[in-house]
């Protein structure tokens, strides 16, 4: 699975989208935090990337 781009609001349901929404420029790696900002509440997330997010990476 790779990162998500969006994911599910934990306070509101509502759609948080990845920013920035491109993805570095060498690649995601473990260990690093994406930011997600909700469309609805405005409220950030911090989702540390683990092994299971980039299974599908070279
Ligand atoms: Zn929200």
């Amino acid at each position: 699975m790779a990162v998500a781009d969006t994911i599910e609001c934990v306070d509101c349901g509502g759609r948080c989208h990845r920013l920035p929404f491109d993805p570095p420029e060498l690649g995601w790696e473990v260990g690093d935090v994406v930011r997600y900002r909700c469309t609805d509440c405005h409220d950030e997330w911090f989702l540390e990337i683990d092994g299971d997010d980039l299974d599908d990476d070279a």
